[in-house]
């Protein structure tokens, strides 16, 4: 997402319900959210999800259908550790070239994918590459689907070495409430868990997921005052 976008969405979220519309979450408690997009993979996610149990930290995960319906033992993992899931489209088609009618469609078949996986009524859903317009927001929110996006995001879908991730995260200056983009299709993100706790833990911080307003994993978490700040 480049600066500009980034800055739109966030005045955006300033004008929205956080229900609706997150970009970051609430600043006034010590926790930052890890979100990993594009799973499941038969390879990297289970790394992942082995490095977040060894560091006893929860996350988010955004996954593609096609995927979930591929490996659902990873999905049934992913809730049974403790971890929130969220809707990421069910074939991740390029947003130029999809329409809002067949985004739904596809919301909905992947919403009722995780429901027979999970039996959970995921309603936390990320537009593929983040891509969004008035037509598919206002269908989303009919869908009663709260649109989460990203405040920090380290690019790991173009590093070519773990370690550039573990670099950037050795310097990462978190803030409360930051949601941090990253991608279990990727091998990167495995790796820099544990330089991600230290860090957020060197800030008073603590990693969490997100929560959806269907009770599971808590009560929602955002709230519209710290979705109104501008991302670091
Ligand atoms: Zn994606």
């Amino acid at each position: 997402m480049s600066l500009i976008h980034q800055t739109l969405k966030t005045i955006l979220a300033t004008v929205l319900p956080s229900r609706r519309f997150v970009v970051r979450g609430k600043s006034s408690r010590p926790v930052i959210h890890l979100t990993f997009d594009d799973g499941p993979h038969p390879e990297h996610t289970p790394r992942l999800l082995d490095a977040l149990q060894e560091h006893n930290v929860r996350a988010t995960f955004f996954v593609v259908g096609i995927h979930a319906a591929s490996h659902p033992d990873l999905v049934r993992r992913i809730v049974a550790e403790g971890h929130a899931i969220g809707n990421h489209s069910y074939f991740h088609r390029e947003p130029s070239q999809t329409s809002a009618d067949s985004l739904l469609v596809e919301v909905r078949e992947c919403r009722s994918l995780l429901y027979k996986l999970t039996g959970r009524d995921v309603n936390l859903f990320r537009p593929p590459k983040g891509s969004l317009s008035v037509s598919k927001l206002r269908g989303l929110w009919n869908a009663n689907q709260t649109v989460v996006l990203w405040n920090t995001d380290p690019r790991d879908f173009a590093m070519t070495d773990s370690n550039q991730l573990v670099r950037w995260a050795e310097t990462y200056r978190p803030n409360a409430g930051d949601i941090l983009l990253m991608h279990d299709n990727h091998p990167h993100a495995a790796e820099a868990v544990g330089a991600l706790v230290r860090r957020a833990a060197e800030f008073g911080l603590r990693c969490e997921p997100l929560a959806g307003s269907d009770g599971h994993r808590g009560s929602w978490i955002v709230d519209r005052e710290s979705s109104a700040e501008v991302p670091a």
